[in-house]
């Protein structure tokens, strides 16, 4: 390790509602370890929740990482879509379709980011209960640039049921 080597905090959103969900979500949850430059700090619980979106498909669970990494913004998605590709994800499927694994940059140390290619903090923190619960358990007290501190953050009353189950 060179000696101005600088590690950010990131959290990364994990996602899956195909061919063994929990097992997908573990197995992507692990090769955050395997990113060049990167360490896997903490693992929320999974959670389920029903899809939204208005296509028919089966549950999603969930579970959000807490990573420590040298890369910047840009190669860290190139890592995580590494990490979706060797899952098996097909490129190009429908937005809101089924998905065997699906990973997002939520947020990275203290950027605000609006490119084409990325998008931080990730828009879904505030809107989606599946990624501020599991945010929630492992860093409630994590500021997020422009949405303040993620335990004050309100969980959004008219999505579908969500439960923690492992
Ligand atoms: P998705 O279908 O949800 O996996 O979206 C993938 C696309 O979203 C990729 O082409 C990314 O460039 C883009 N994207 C924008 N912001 C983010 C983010 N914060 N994390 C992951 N992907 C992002």
């Amino acid at each position: 390790m060179t000696p101005d080597q600088h590690w950010y905090p990131a959290y990364v959103g994990i996602g899956s509602n195909l061919q063994g969900p929990s097992r997908q979500v573990e197995a992507a949850a692990a090769l955050l370890a395997e990113v060049p430059g990167t360490r896997l700090v903490a693992v929320s619980s999974l959670y389920r929740s029903a899809a939204f979106g208005g296509v028919e498909q089966p549950d999603f669970v969930n579970a959000v990482a807490a990573i420590l990494t040298t890369l910047s913004p840009a190669a860290l998605l190139q890592g995580l879509q590494a990490i979706e590709t060797r899952q098996g994800r097909e490129r190009g499927a429908a937005r809101w379709g089924p998905r065997v694994i699906d990973l997002d940059l939520l947020v990275y140390s203290r950027e605000k980011i609006d490119s084409p290619e990325l998008t931080v903090p990730h828009p879904g923190i505030g809107e989606r209960n599946f990624v501020l619960l599991p945010l929630g358990e492992i860093a409630p007290d994590l500021v997020i640039p422009g949405l303040g501190r993620v335990a004050d953050i309100p969980v959004n009353m008219n999505e579908p049921g969500i439960s923690r189950i492992a």
